[in-house]
């Protein structure tokens, strides 16, 4: 099962009870705009090439469209759509006045230096500046994209448009970023692990975490988590993970990590794989880097009392399934991590108000959105016995299908 056929199987199912008739479904599951572009540049060499990049516009019914942008080799326009739905519930929940949208730009960062990857991003903006704007679609970091990234697309849509911070957030502190955005997703993740720790007679306190990921999302949880007395024993990137069942240093991991590029190699733990965190006994599992990761081969095996999802998409229906029977309660992305979106949103609200909030005002606020989206939620589900996911679309789906009927088509 492809990653938008996933996300419409959830979205299907929550459709389904609330007797949502076939016409509204197709209009709330059709994107608004697919757009595929071409991303050529000069590499540093003198040669020429060639990218694809996607920007995915799903829906406007609550407001100016609003998602991340990836760039990673294995981007396509299926993968992309799927994000760009999974926006449009994830603003719903959390009430933002956003739609739904995301990009990606298919390439390995990895490969390319500093003045590469700026020209890139400048050409993809060229290619899509006339469909994106602060009242239209405002793109965010995303895997492997990050402020620098937001700098230099903000600097090039000014350039076509004048002077427009509101256009891009995730934006660094010194050019019309906000406090509290690049670890909101991170802050977001762990009141979800709070609040549904609590549900089930846990706290942060004393359990043990295991994190797949470390990069914005889930390094921020961790090191939050473990300023709470969270005992992380795993941790993992792209380059394999690490263990320690009496807990990891996270603090000095960051530092290890910052100095070497990945958490492999960090002293005092034995590695694992990145199949096998997975499976490891734990109180909460943190799946904070790709979609797809927990499958029908994989969920009968995980040893999580709770899993919260900080990443898009990493499980797929056939597993959820097997959660939802050996009753492993799952806090959706859409929910999860909707941090991000959160103070991107407050962000976007700084710029156009041209006024800074201080950094405990966007945590409080923050805070308050989570909490209170997440016991909505929670309430749907225990009264309509349905699993959080299928509560949370529930949730989403009558408030862009409300708005959408309220609009008119
Ligand atoms: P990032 O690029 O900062 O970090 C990604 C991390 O995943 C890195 O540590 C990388 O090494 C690791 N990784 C990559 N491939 C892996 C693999 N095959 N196995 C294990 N680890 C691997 O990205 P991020 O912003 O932290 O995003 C992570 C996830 O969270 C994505 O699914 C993203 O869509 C989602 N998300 C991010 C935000 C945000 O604000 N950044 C908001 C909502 C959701």
């Amino acid at each position: 099962m492809d990653f938008f056929e996933a996300t419409n199987c959830y979205f299907q199912e929550a459709a389904r009870r609330m007797d949502l008739p076939a016409n509204i479904e197709k209009l709330l599951v059709t994107p608004t705009r697919e757009l595929q572009v071409q991303v050529s540049i000069e590499r540093d060499n003198g040669e020429i090439e060639t990218f694809i990049g996607y920007r995915v516009q799903h829906d406007d019914a609550r407001g100016p469209m609003k998602g991340g942008l990836r760039y990673h080799p294995k981007v396509d326009l299926d993968e992309v759509r799927s994000l760009a739905s999974l926006m449009t519930w994830k603003t719903a929940i959390v009430k933002v006045p956003f739609g739904g949208a995301k990009g990606g730009v298919v390439c390995d960062p990895r490969q390319y230096s500093e003045r590469e990857l700026n020209r890139l991003t400048r050409t993809f903006t060229d290619q899509i500046h006339d469909v994106i704007g602060p009242e239209r679609d405002i793109p965010a970091p995303d895997v492997n994209t990050n402020a620098q990234v937001m700098a230099w697309m903000m600097d090039q849509y000014s350039k076509y448009h004048g002077h427009s911070p509101a256009v891009v957030t995730g934006k660094p502190l010194d050019l019309y970023g906000s406090a509290g955005r690049e670890e909101a997703t991170g802050r977001g993740v762990v009141l979800m692990c709070r609040e549904a720790l609590a549900d089930l007679g846990l706290s942060i306190e004393g359990s043990d975490f295991v994190i797949q990921g470390f990069g914005n999302v889930g390094s921020w949880a961790a090191q939050i988590l473990h300023r709470l007395g969270g005992r992380i024993i795993a941790v993992s990137d792209v380059g394999g993970g690490i263990h320690n069942p009496a807990g990891l240093d996270i603090d000095a991991l960051r530092a290890h990590v910052a100095a070497t590029g990945s958490v492999v190699g960090f002293a005092d733990c034995s590695r694992i794989d990145n199949d096998s965190i997975l499976l490891l006994e734990c109180d909460v599992l943190i799946p904070a880097a790709l979609g797809g990761v927990l499958t029908e081969d994989n969920a009968h095996e995980v040893r999580a009392r709770l899993i919260v999802e900080g990443a898009n998409s990493p499980t797929m229906p056939a597993a959820d399934h097997v959660f939802r029977e050996r009753e492993i309660p799952v806090v959706p992305d859409i929910l999860a991590n909707a941090g991000g979106v959160t103070v991107s949103y407050f962000e976007w609200v700084q710029n156009n108000q041209q006024f800074t909030w201080t950094e405990e005002r966007v945590n409080a606020e923050l805070e308050s959105i989570m909490v209170s989206s997440y016991r909505t939620v929670r309430e749907i589900a225990t009264t309509k016995k349905l699993p959080l996911r299928t509560a949370a679309f529930t949730l989403a789906i009558g408030r862009v299908g409300k708005a959408t009927v309220l609009r008119g088509i």
